[in-house]
């Protein structure tokens, strides 16, 4: 298996910053440390050029990143500061994305252990995302030629927004998003399928939708599956609402791995949300994501 990282993807962040920026590095060295992903399996990302990026965002958006000139409300918006390193990691993520999917499409399977960062609009970034590599990802497949149709599985407790806003109402592409319906983002834009969850949803009624809606996406005979595996429906998340397990989480991502292999189906996973106090919960469930592509795939 090919797993895409960066060092950059640790953004040195202020000190008490809320986000749990050192998740990426303790990823990928648990990954690592338990065997799951071997240290000749993990494939440095490259930053992707600004033309790519702006296959699906406003150049005006990707120049004013650049150069450090984003308005200061969306900056605020974005929860980052603007840093040199933040525009580096930005780039990386996307080029490990479409680094990714293209591997996901020569043998298979294959991750990038970041990004995911679907808030992203057009013309501006929110929620902790300044571009959206799954819409990147999408536009540059397309402009390559290398798929005519395809399905974002994003199974993170946010809503899908910039990827709707960024996609929506192509008949090629098929998003579905499971997410809290009291959640951020409080502006929805509608996707292909959005299946909004009340608090405290747990692992039964979950899985059981999850069940019904897969095999729609899978006949709908998808070239490529984007897997938003955000790990932020835990129980134990700080800004999740939902109340899955450690191992409900697992029954998801082998239901979507288990679809796609059963399909024939190439799935790129993209990490997503996860935000449980202590860090270590979200990244046992992102390590876990992969410990189960692994015993799917062999
Ligand atoms: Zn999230």
């Amino acid at each position: 298996m090919m797993a895409f990282y960066s060092d950059v993807y640790v953004l040195p962040l202020p000190e008490g910053h809320k986000f749990p920026i050192t998740k990426y590095r303790l990823v990928r060295d648990g990954l690592v440390a338990n065997g799951i992903v071997q240290p000749s399996e993990l494939y440095l990302s490259e930053p992707v050029s600004p033309e790519v990026v702006k296959l699906a965002h406003a150049p005006h958006y990707v120049d004013a990143v650049l150069h450090g000139t984003v308005d200061r409300m969306i900056m605020r918006r974005i929860g980052f500061p603007w840093t040199s390193e933040l525009v580096i990691r930005s780039f990386t993520i996307v080029g490990g994305a479409i680094a990714s999917a293209e591997e996901a499409l020569e043998s298979g399977f294959a991750g990038n252990l970041a990004g995911g960062t679907h808030h992203a609009l057009y013309d501006a970034g929110e929620g902790f995302c300044v571009f959206n590599d799954l819409a990147v990802v999408v536009r540059y497949l397309f402009s390559q030629k290398l798929v005519g149709r395809v399905a974002v599985i994003d199974l993170d407790v946010h809503q899908g927004n910039g990827t709707a806003a960024i996609l929506g109402g192509r008949d090629d592409v098929y998003l579905f998003s499971m997410h809290g319906a009291k959640n951020y983002p409080f502006r929805k834009v509608p996707s292909t399928v959005d299946i909004d969850l009340a608090d405290n949803t747990s692992d039964d009624e979950y899985l059981g939708i999850l069940e019904r809606e897969l095999p729609k996406i899978v006949a709908w005979k998808p070239d490529i599956v984007l897997f938003q595996a955000g790990v932020d429906p835990l129980r134990e998340d700080t800004l999740g609402r939902l109340a899955l397990s450690m191992e409900g989480l697992a029954r998801r991502d082998e239901m979507v791995f288990c679809a796609c292999k059963q399909h024939g189906i190439p799935v790129s996973v993209a990490m997503g949300g996860g935000y449980a106090k202590p860090v270590h919960l979200t990244v046992q469930a992102h390590i876990q994501t992969y410990r189960v592509l692994r015993h799917i795939y062999g």
